[in-house]
């Protein structure tokens, strides 16, 4: 007989046909004459309820149906009598796949914290609400490749191994194969690279986008989805070292089309998973609210759900980083002192606290900000005519901050050239980057989306560590 998933079978109608369902033991409670198992497969929210009478069962085999233990089960399809559920199943044959020990499994039928459940990320999986962060996750991965896809945008694996450290996107993990206790030198006594696997030094990549250009230069629009890796020691909620990132690169886009398009597709994904994810929204709403109950009103979150629709439906706000500046300097926080890191004017460097005041006091929406200084931004932004600022934009949301960063690129060999030697990067080794301005360079843009980010104010999670499966921190690289 073949298995059908619980998801399908919560849906089915057709009482009375026999089914076959397999899954994880969520619960069991009963009386001597009827038990109640609660069974999930992790196909949705929902647990199938089944039923078995425990005269037509070895008392033994009822024993070992534990919470955490795999069974298989064929019964009929009926209708529930019981409230909270409309279908059940009512048990003929149990078999038992695999056994828990109860005593030992840590994954009790009750509430545990996200920190604990942290500690046991391998089980996790069998919760609510990493079930339901699991289905929401696969659905944004799946809805990111489908809006590029129906767009014309390629997707484009760039290189996770790079001898390129010129992005300057963060501190970068080492990637060797020298033996770590005996390091080649050079006559100098500097490591000597030339005897390393690669024959020069290499880096875990920080972002596709450099490699993205060189696509978008011919294909004209691409998008990249892979991880990127930065050694960030700040320990926020907000960062990990290991992450995963979406680069689209358009050729003939500007900054304005550049917007359009970060603004269309983040729009895009907040609905498809409103229309795709609703029970695990709904779920993951409770949650939050359970979660923030003891909070002061103005320091609880909007509704989830209608959290997103809110953004879906309203346009972001769309202002130059100086206009931000002189709102910033006007602020309470501000004026009272206090902002942990003060705003001084033109070239001060925007911190969370900035961006989040912007986002959720003054304007109460999303926010792209634009044309900030050059001196804070990368060397491959398109410079202005005011020679201050770049074309650059961030999209800031409410409890994220920024989710997005991007820019219009300098296609212009000479002023490239110039920043880069202002910076002192290497121009021989990023020969192959400027080539593309070289050889019939046109205007183009693109942004990179924290794709953990976006996990997190979809789900309404607090912390990055809990949006994906096995998160890598300063001192965690357990699983
Ligand atoms: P932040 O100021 O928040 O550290 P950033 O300026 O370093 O961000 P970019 O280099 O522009 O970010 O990277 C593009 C996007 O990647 C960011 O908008 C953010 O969504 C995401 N991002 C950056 N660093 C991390 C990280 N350590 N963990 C998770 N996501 C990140
Ligand atoms: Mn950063």
């Amino acid at each position: 007989m073949r298995r059908t998933k619980v998801a399908a079978i919560l849906k089915d109608t057709e009482y009375g046909k026999e089914v076959n369902i397999k899954g994880w033991v969520r619960t069991r409670r009963g009386n001597k004459f009827v038990n109640f198992i609660a069974l999930n497969d992790g196909s949705s929210i929902h647990n199938l309820q089944i039923v078995a009478d425990v005269s037509k069962f070895d008392e033994s085999l009822i024993k070992r149906i534990t919470t955490g233990s795999a069974i298989s089960v064929v019964g009929t399809l009926s209708e529930s009598a019981g409230g909270g559920q409309k279908v059940e199943v009512q048990a003929n044959t149990i078999e038992i796949l695999g056994d828990c020990n109860a005593d030992e499994y840590p994954l009790q039928p009750k509430k545990h914290s996200l920190e604990f459940l942290r500690e046991i990320a391998h089980l996790r999986f069998r919760t609510n609400t990493f079930g339901a962060i699991t289905r929401v996750r696969h659905a944004m991965i799946f809805a990111v490749h489908k809006f590029f896809s129906e767009k014309g945008f390629y997707n484009i694996h760039t290189p996770i191994i790079t001898a390129s450290d010129a992005e300057g996107a963060g501190e970068m993990f080492r990637v060797t194969t020298m033996d770590v206790n005996n390091i080649p030198k050079t006559e100098e006594g500097k490591v000597d690279y030339s005897q390393d696997f690669f024959g020069k030094s290499t880096n875990l990549t920080v972002s596709g986008q450099l490699e993205g250009e060189l696509a978008a230069l011919a294909m004209s629009e691409i998008y990249t989805f892979g991880p990127t890796f930065r050694a960030e020691n700040s320990n926020t909620a907000r960062h990990l070292a290991e992450f995963w990132m979406i680069e689209p690169e358009m050729a003939f886009y500007d900054l304005n089309d550049n917007m359009d398009l970060a603004e269309e597709f983040t729009k895009y994904l907040l609905n498809y998973a409103l229309e795709n994810c609703s029970e695990d929204l709904e779920f993951l709403s409770n949650r939050q609210k359970e979660e923030e109950k003891n909070k002061k009103d103005e320091d609880r979150s909007m509704e989830l759900i209608e959290k997103l629709k809110f953004v879906v439906d309203n346009d972001y706000v769309r202002l130059t980083y100086s206009e931000a500046i002189d709102i910033l300097m006007n602020s309470k926080p501000h004026k009272k002192g206090k902002f942990q890191y003060p705003i001084t004017g033109f070239g001060s460097d925007l911190q969370a606290e900035h961006e989040r005041y912007l986002v959720e006091k003054h304007f109460k929406k999303p926010v792209i900000l634009t044309d900030y200084p050059m001196s804070i931004k990368a060397f491959y932004m398109k410079q202005s005519e005011d020679g201050k600022t770049v074309r650059a934009m961030d999209v800031l949301f409410p409890q994220i901050g920024e989710i997005i960063g991007g820019s219009q690129r300098e296609e212009d060999y000479n002023k490239l050239l110039e920043r880069m030697r202002a910076l002192d990067l290497p121009e021989e080794e990023m020969y192959w980057y400027l080539d593309t301005r070289r050889f019939g360079s046109v205007p183009h843009s693109g942004f990179g989306l924290g794709f953990e980010r976006l996990m997190l104010f979809v789900t309404g999670m607090g912390n990055i560590r809990d949006v994906i499966p096995f998160p890598r921190t300063p001192k965690n690289a357990e699983f």
